[in-house]
């Protein structure tokens, strides 16, 4: 299914200039942008995965992972194919590098922007999710979805790698209440050679949709060898810090997948590491995915440092326990940064 994806200009050149992420696409007729959805057609830009869905789930929304955003509730999560990046360590490349390893072929089961809300409603869903892929390169069909989605009083996220544009963010902020943004690593050959993009406008995307007060949780996964030396880790960290040290920080265990298989696993101990250089860099929540470590899952309060939320998603019950009341830690009154209730 093909829709024109209109946030998109025109060039006195006869391209036409893709506005939804940075990666900049200025196409020609017939061409195809990078994340191989978006194509120009009868001088117009198409965005070719519109209503189609490649994956559709209903998951906990510590899945996403948000683990300070409606606690506890369930989320519809849909993505599509394509993506505007190509990381080598791609969890989900069977969908995000799916056109471009198919002759541009688009696949996916219909699901159009309304479906997807009643579907979200029918299953107890306080939230949809646009994930599993790259959401900004569905731009104008997360934006269909959204809009009716806050109409029927359920919130939005965005799962992303956070290369999309200032005008996406300005386009979409009305109704994008949460999002989750990697920081894959804080190096620029890391962004270029493995995943062909560039590190800064990431950076840019996360303290410009802090400012416009979009809720956002960050994800670095630590590949051993590429980026979990502790001068990196220590970047990061610095770097969160200084936007919001009160901004969520998942670190989270790679395995081996798709064209990175020549690493090892992440051991446990570069997680600990990264929790007390975190911790040391002064950000208040920090978590820790994709291994058993309930303690470093949960929530503590920064002031009084007694546990509050507890969370054990190995076991697949993310909240065991949440102490959270009013936003307040019951023990000393301070407050807890989040989203917790709609
Ligand atoms: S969304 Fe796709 S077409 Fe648009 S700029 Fe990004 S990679 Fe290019």
């Amino acid at each position: 299914m093909a829709s024109v994806a209109w946030l998109s200009h025109k060039l006195s050149d006869g391209r036409i200039e893709c506005e939804a992420c940075s990666q900049h696409c200025k196409l020609y007729e017939g061409e195809y942008g990078i994340c191989g959805v978006r194509k120009v057609e009868n001088n117009e830009l198409l965005l070719l995965t519109y209503g189609l869905a490649a994956a559709v789930n209903i998951d906990p929304i510590e899945k996403k992972p948000m683990f300070h955003f409606l606690l506890g509730t369930s989320v519809f999560s849909f993505g599509t194919v394509g993506c505007n990046f190509s990381c080598t360590f791609c969890q989900n490349a069977d969908i995000s590098q799916y056109p471009k390893e198919h002759h541009h072929r688009i696949v996916g089961q219909p699901l159009s922007p309304d479906d997807a809300v009643a579907l979200a409603l029918q299953h107890g869903c306080k939230s949809i999710a646009y994930t599993y892929n790259e959401p900004v390169v569905f731009f104008e069909y997360t934006y269909d979805t959204a809009r009716l989605a806050h109409a029927a009083g359920l919130k939005n996220i965005y799962v992303t790698s956070g290369y999309e544009t200032h005008k996406a963010i300005d386009t979409i902020e009305p109704y994008l209440d949460g999002m989750n943004i990697d920081i894959k690593a804080y190096s620029q050959s890391f962004y270029k050679d493995i995943c062909g993009a560039s590190l800064k406008p990431v950076l840019d995307t996360i303290e410009y949709a802090h400012k416009k007060g979009i809720w956002i949780e960050t994800t670095t996964l630590l590949i051993p060898g590429l980026n979990d030396s502790d001068e990196e880790i220590r970047k990061i960290a610095a770097f969160q810090a200084s936007i919001d040290p009160s901004m969520p920080w998942h670190i989270s265990a790679f395995h081996p997948t798709y064209k990175m298989t020549d690493r090892p696993r992440t051991p446990e101990s570069t997680l600990r590491r990264a929790y007390e250089i975190g911790t040391e860099a002064g950000l208040k929540y920090i978590y820790v995915g994709n291994i058993d470590d309930r303690s470093r899952e949960s929530t503590y309060c920064p002031t009084c440092h007694k546990l509050l939320i507890e969370r054990h998603g190995h076991i697949g019950q993310y909240v065991t326990n949440s102490l959270i009341h009013d936003n307040l830690c019951p023990y000393c009154a301070t407050s807890i940064e989040g989203i917790w209730m709609f």
